[in-house]
């Protein structure tokens, strides 16, 4: 298949081929972008080792269901370390070079700024890529707003749920958002599916939803 059936936008198509150089769709790219880009937007489960290109199935995910126009946070990554948070920043702002999307990182910060996020102002940034303490926390000094969020990525979530910290942090912050944004899609990307996994799945996910093994 080609990345031209899959209904992505000419700005899209020019990051994948000029900035990426990826001239077709991996397997799991090819399979899942379609669920994921189009109506109704199901929430998706995937089983992806590094390596499948589960990166670009999230990448693609959040830049095409962004509306360029609004400036908010409409998209959310929440992943395991600070190094992926700002991994996945990167590779996010080189395939949407020509989007004209606005994106930030939510990673701790150096001890001595802790105590001024309640001095910063809120983000305005349309995709936001995260560690889970780290987000509830701007979240909680209302400097994140979800009202807007429409897509929430958990990438490498059984490293992630295998914090306690993290998995009451991530559930936490998952029902907030889908209290206040009830149609939010939720994507999950796991290399394995062990017990804490399998038991957070039901908890993002109602109703219907592919699952990708
Ligand atoms: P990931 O599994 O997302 O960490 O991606 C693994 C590697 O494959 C990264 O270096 C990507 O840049 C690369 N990659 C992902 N998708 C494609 C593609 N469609 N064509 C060529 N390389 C790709």
């Amino acid at each position: 298949s080609t990345f031209e059936e899959l209904n992505l936008s000419p700005e899209l198509l020019k990051g994948l081929y000029v900035e990426m150089k990826f001239e077709k769709p991996s397997k799991i790219q090819a399979i899942s972008l379609p669920m994921i880009v189009t109506p109704p937007y199901l929430d998706l489960i995937a089983q992806a080792h590094n390596g499948s290109g589960k990166t670009t199935c999230f990448t693609l995910g959040m830049l095409s269901r962004v509306d360029p126009k609004l400036q908010a946070p409409q998209a959310l990554c929440i992943c395991p370390t600070r190094e992926l948070a700002i991994q996945n920043l990167e590779v996010l702002n080189k395939m949407g070079k020509h989007t004209g999307i606005t994106s930030q990182c939510v990673v701790p910060m150096d001890s001595r700024d802790q105590t001024t996020i309640n001095k910063r102002p809120p983000i305005t940034a349309q995709v936001v890529i995260g560690t889970p303490g780290t987000v509830k926390k701007w979240m909680s000094f209302k400097k994140l707003g979800v009202s807007y969020v429409k897509i929430l990525v958990f990438d490498e979530a059984d490293q992630m749920l295998a914090q306690d910290g993290f998995r009451d942090d991530s559930m936490r912050m998952m029902k907030a958002i889908k209290r206040i944004s009830s149609h939010c899609q939720v994507l999950l990307f796991s290399a394995t599916f062990n017990e804490s996994v399998k038991n957070f799945v039901p908890e993002i996910v109602k109703g219907n939803h592919n699952q990708l093994f």
